[in-house]
């Protein structure tokens, strides 16, 4: 979580308590206004203390706005009723809710079926807090892999992925001290190369991420043709590298919308996999899922069987306690939908992608990198021709209609090229997609009126693009 510092000035302005709130007297029991930055030394009453906090928070933005996140921003009433039904049940006590665990293994099986896991009773997995989670246990099990076959290894291991990798595998590769082998963009590439990526590889490298898709611009990377590169590696050299995909969005996307294409445990390289339960999965911030294709992928070593809690569960997790909440929620969507109803919601969101990707081109001032047609996700950048604004302004003065739609700057060697990113979701309708289009239309004229672009920070993004 953000690292926070203490407050800059300790005498800033206490609360300020609205004498309708009915109890800032000393009848209900509160004399002054409680201090920001301290505890307060007395109680406030429930009903107070939740207007104070309900009113700050109005200041957030409209999340159905939000263009820039790829987790989940609504869902049923329903799920919404059996999160609170569970909100008290920590994911760890095993034995005291047996429910939510059998919930959690049925999840896993039926991750392992959709992902076509050759035998899915032998794939092991486990419900994480997100993708950066499963993604370090991911690395976890590859490195721990690679020491167990090399235990006099003296030098730093390493992994290898394209630049356009998500911080959590830059993360990773700092915690658990691996060099990151970065495949850099190139051309009009923007995602990793498999010949590149296999030019990486030696006998020091514990294995190779893949995505589905790449963050930056919603693009798949070419897993297949990936884990071929390595099989020609392996012939020529020997070494195997196993491979991970990192399906944080669209492991939950491809089964249903790309029943063709070839990029999961149907490869036998794919070591295995993780996705967001709460980005395409469906399901509100806090649930990921991390599956290893058999008992061999994953070393038995990592994996704790506590016991204090009663029963002897064994689990693979960087946290011990944990919601049970989203988990259940998962369980509900996955029950609820079927793999119909997946395809349907992924299919109108996809849709809706390429529905205003065509429109934004057909502007004309505009050039697609992506056309939502992977993950229902598109950038794009201003045509050669524009040069009275660019991306950063188009974000900028979208905030002003309460659109949250990032630009920022690519990685090497694309440093030269900035795009604006949207990101579809279930819930971002056909008439939200409109309204959408008419206030980036409304812009246009005065845009181009500019003389040229705004100055901002060197550097600078307008919004994180994880
Ligand atoms: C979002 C994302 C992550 C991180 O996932 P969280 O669930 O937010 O922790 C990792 N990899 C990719 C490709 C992503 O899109």
């Amino acid at each position: 979580m953000a690292l926070h510092k203490g407050p800059a000035k300790p005498d800033e302005r206490p609360l300020s308590v609205n004498p309708f709130f009915g109890e800032a007297n000393p009848v209900g029991g509160m004399t002054e206004a409680p201090p920001k930055h301290r505890m307060p030394d007395a109680p406030i009453s429930p009903s107070t203390a939740y207007q104070l906090v309900h009113d700050e928070l109005m200041l957030d933005g409209n999340s159905r706005l939000n263009l820039a996140t790829f987790v989940t921003t609504w869902m049923e009433p329903q799920a919404a009723v059996l999160m609170a039904e569970c909100r008290d049940k920590n994911m760890i006590d095993k034995d005291e809710y047996p429910r939510t665990a059998e919930l959690e293994r049925r999840c896993v099986a039926m991750l392992a079926d959709l992902w076509n896991a050759p035998d899915p009773s032998a794939a092991v997995g486990c419900s994480t807090t997100g993708s950066s989670e499963a993604c370090m246990l991911a690395g976890m099990a590859l490195k721990r892999r690679w020491s167990k076959r090399n235990p006099t290894a003296t030098t730093r291991p390493n992994l290898i992925m394209g630049v356009n990798v998500q911080v959590c595998w830059e993360k990773f590769c700092n915690f658990w001290e691996v060099e990151a082998r970065l495949v850099p963009m190139e051309g009009e590439r923007y995602h990793l190369d498999p010949q590149a990526a296999a030019g990486l590889c030696d006998e020091n490298t514990i294995g190779v991420v893949g995505i589905l898709g790449s963050t930056f611009d919603g693009s798949y990377e070419p897993i297949a043709d990936l884990c071929a590169a390595l099989d020609a590696l392996q012939e020529r050299t020997g070494l195997d590298v196993p491979v991970h995909v990192d399906g944080a969005s669209g492991a939950m996307v491809a089964p249903f919308l790309d029943e063709d294409l070839v990029w999961d445990f149907r490869l036998p390289r794919v070591a295995s996999i993780n996705t967001s339960g709460h980005k395409y999965g469906l399901v509100y911030p806090g649930v990921g899922w991390a599956l290893w294709r058999d008992k061999e992928a994953l070393p038995e070593e990592l994996v704790f069987r506590v016991n204090y809690l009663g029963g002897d569960m064994p689990t693979f997790a960087l946290n011990f306690s944990r919601p049970g909440a989203q988990v259940v929620a998962q369980y509900y969507t996955l029950l609820r939908l079927g793999r119909e109803g997946y395809r349907a919601v992924q299919q109108s969101t996809r849709d809706v992608a390429r529905g205003i990707a065509e429109k934004v081109e057909a502007l004309g001032d505009f050039r697609l990198l992506t056309r939502g047609d992977e993950l229902p996700v598109f950038a794009f950048t201003t045509a050669p021709e524009v040069k009275a604004y660019d991306v950063f302004d188009v974000s900028r003065r979208l905030r002003e209609s309460g659109w949250l739609v990032p630009a920022y700057t690519f990685p090497p060697n694309r440093e030269d090229l900035s795009v604006v990113r949207v990101v579809c979701r279930n819930g971002f309708s056909e008439d939200l997609a409109e309204l959408f289009m008419d206030d980036l239309t409304r812009l246009l004229p005065e845009l181009r009126r500019q003389s040229g672009p705004s100055p901002r920070d060197a550097g600078a993004a307008t919004g994180f693009h994880h």
